[in-house]
């Protein structure tokens, strides 16, 4: 189990028990725990296809909590004299139950919502609590927005736009005047600071987004000059999703925290403070503080961070500290959920066995390889191998050559792959045993190279869309069998028909790793029973972000809640079908009815050629009918 590094990406959430499977502690104030393996055996029984997102709904409760109660204990610890109130930003997982579930989470806490683009405004202002319920809308904004939000602003709901650019204030100051209501608003500035990380784009001077500083001292004195001085209610900035070093924040936060102060000495009364996003999830599975990518901070650390940055420099610039917000997305929502695969096939790298003779007529370059099978058995020491390996790469590349040029017929030149293959093998072997304390990185690749292939049905464009576009990493771990040691390494292809779709990065604290431990998938342990990955850690933005390259669709959701009276400990509140066929098709304008019409003129003239009966021929309609309703993936139960 160690292998998968559970214990540092999980946070305490995930574990195994005693069956060997993957268990969710979906909240620590509470002993129960949920089977994942026994989750996805049950609704797969009860009809429904993989692959599918399971959510612990639970955990979103928890995140929520969390996050609320380590801004709590910060501004107790700092004696800081403002308050706090999160936002979750909906564009980091949408769908309504998660939104539903946040929210009521963070009803104890005032928790708000935050929303960037048209859509996600419709969906958002219903869904506020009450009219002290914070509601923030970034992004950029057209006349209908901003009146929407003037009228939401005058019903008494506390909706703010935040100022993306001073054009945009011009005609939300336009439209307020002519509704003859007070504006109330709040602005993004660009700051200086910007934090390194992925994400690192979002902040920055030259960042898409933002009022720049001589831009907002320019807001500031209109304001100011029109007798606005209540107008700009809320500072904020967002240095970039999943933030790496606290160092960057706690700069970012000072900044907009001078900028805050010497704008309320100028006359401005502005409430709140918003720090923006960027709490980074450790999805690398490294300790606190390693580096290579991972989180150097703990959620108590990130707030302490805020806290007590800008605590000081109000007290440095004697100005009374602002409310705090926070608009943290991934960190609230990726644990929740695990995107669960059927492994289909696994594919082991050719080779031949161990009592294999070589034919007497063998080319010479088949003879070298074959003898380097010998070779390898008896080197001795680490360079001995490493020769081994380098003299059948050469005969390797050499066989490949003849075979291009015409000298190596296509027998021959099978056999020195599978002779290759069998002589790495080998050496993996022989390296394995000795365990060296050092290993030439050649021979270290060798464990990756010789790894088998495991393909899973589902689509990393559809489902792990950070993995594909930014070589994101998430863990993965097979959901049952944890009780028996894997056996063999594996890098996963996707059912797309693109070389892109693969996983052939996973969690490392050690370093890069280009394979994963699985068990033998068809093997005894499994007994014909389907072997299942989890990916875990996908409930931040994998959801919303899915492409339908080769129109796999949307996949099937489960979603499961803590229930200590129920014998199993859970309870699955509800099922969602993936996207089917037919529902993909019309994403491009496909139809049943065009596409039925054409078959059957297809079928009409074959049955009049005498290619197919006519009864055969409605049979091969219905099979084709049927296929509208089927899911977009592969049916693992075909067998
Ligand atoms: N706020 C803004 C303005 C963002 O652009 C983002 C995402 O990058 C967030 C909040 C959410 O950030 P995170 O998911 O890192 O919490």
């Amino acid at each position: 189990v160690g292998l998968y590094h559970m214990g540092a990406w999980g946070e305490g959430y995930f574990g195994v028990n005693d069956a060997g499977h993957v268990v969710c502690r979906p909240d620590p104030r509470r002993e129960g725990e949920i089977d994942l393996a026994a989750v996805v055996d049950e609704v797969v029984a009860g009809g429904l296809r993989l692959p599918a997102v399971v959510r612990f709904q639970d955990l979103l409760d928890t995140r929520v909590r969390q996050l609320n109660e380590a801004f709590q204990a910060a501004i107790a610890e700092a004696g800081y004299g403002g308050a706090y109130t999160g936002v979750y930003p909906v564009k980091v997982n949408q769908l309504r139950e998660v939104v539903d579930e946040i929210v009521e989470a963070g009803r104890p806490y005032g928790f708000g919502l935050e929303c960037g683009s048209k859509t996600e405004l419709v969906a958002t202002l219903p869904r506020l609590e009450s009219d002290d319920t914070l509601c923030l809308v970034n992004g950029y904004k057209d006349a209908a927005m901003l009146g929407l939000i003037l009228t939401f602003q005058r019903l008494g709901r506390r909706v703010l736009p935040i100022v993306e650019k001073t054009a945009e204030l011009d005609q939300f100051l336009a439209l307020a005047e002519a509704a003859g209501q007070p504006a109330r608003f709040g602005l993004r500035v660009k700051l200086s600071a910007v934090a390194p990380g992925p994400w690192t784009k979002s902040g920055g001077t030259l960042s898409k987004f933002g009022v720049s500083l001589p831009e907002v001292v320019d807001v500031a004195d209109r304001l100011l000059a029109t007798g606005r001085a209540d107008a700009l209610r809320l500072l904020h900035f967002h240095v970039g999703s999943q933030i790496g070093d606290v160092g960057a924040l706690k700069t970012a936060v000072r900044e907009i925290t001078r900028v805050y102060a010497h704008l309320t000495k100028r006359g401005l009364e502005i409430p709140y403070l918003d720090v923006g996003g960027g709490l980074g999830v450790n999805y690398e599975a490294l300790p606190l503080g390693a580096g290579r990518g991972g989180v150097d901070y703990s959620m108590q650390e990130y707030a302490n961070a805020i806290v007590y940055a800008v605590g000081e420099v109000c007290e440095a610039e004697g100005v009374a500290p602002p409310h705090l917000v926070s608009e943290n997305g991934r960190a609230v929502t990726a644990h929740h959920s695990v995107l669960v695969v059927d492994a289909l096939e696994q594919t082991e790298k050719p080779g031949v066995a161990d009592d294999f003779a070589l034919p007497a007529d063998a080319h010479p370059v088949v003879r070298d390889l074959d003898a380097l099978r010998a070779s390898a058995g008896g080197a001795v020491g680490l360079g001995e191998l490493l020769e081994v390996v380098h003299d059948a790469t050469e005969a390797r590349e050499k066989a490949e050559a003849l075979f291009q040029y015409g000298y190596l017929d296509i027998g021959p030149m099978a056999l020195a792959e599978r002779l290759y293959w069998t002589v790495c093998r080998a050496v993996h072997a022989r390296v394995e045993a000795a365990d060296p304390d050092w290993t030439p990185p050649e021979l270290e690749a060798l464990g990756d190279a010789l790894a088998d292939q495991v393909l899973c049905d589902f689509s990393v464009f559809q489902s792990l869309m950070d993995h594909w576009a930014l070589g994101q990493r998430f863990p993965i771990v097979p959901i049952a069998r944890l009780d028996e040691r894997p056996t063999r390494r594996a890098r996963l292809v996707d059912i797309t028909c693109d070389s892109d779709g693969e996983v052939a990065r996973f969690v490392s604290p050690e370093g890069d790793k280009h394979a994963l431990e699985v068990h033998d998938i068809g093997g005894e342990g499994g007994a014909g029973r389907p072997y299942r990955l989890g990916v875990f850690l996908v409930g931040a933005y994998q959801d919303i972000l899915g492409d339908a390259h080769n129109l796999f669709g949307g996949v099937a959701e489960a979603h499961v809640y803590l229930d200590e009276t129920e014998p199993s400990g859970y309870y699955v509140e509800e099922t969602l079908p993936g996207t089917t066929v037919e529902q993909m098709l019309a994403r491009v304008q496909y139809f049943p009815s065009e596409l039925q019409t054409r078959v059957q003129a297809l079928l009409r003239e074959k049955t009049k050629g005498g290619v197919v009966r006519p009864k055969q021929a409605q049979a091969i309609l219905a099979d084709y009918r049927a296929l509208f309703d089927a899911s977009t993936y592969l049916d693992a139960s075909d067998g």
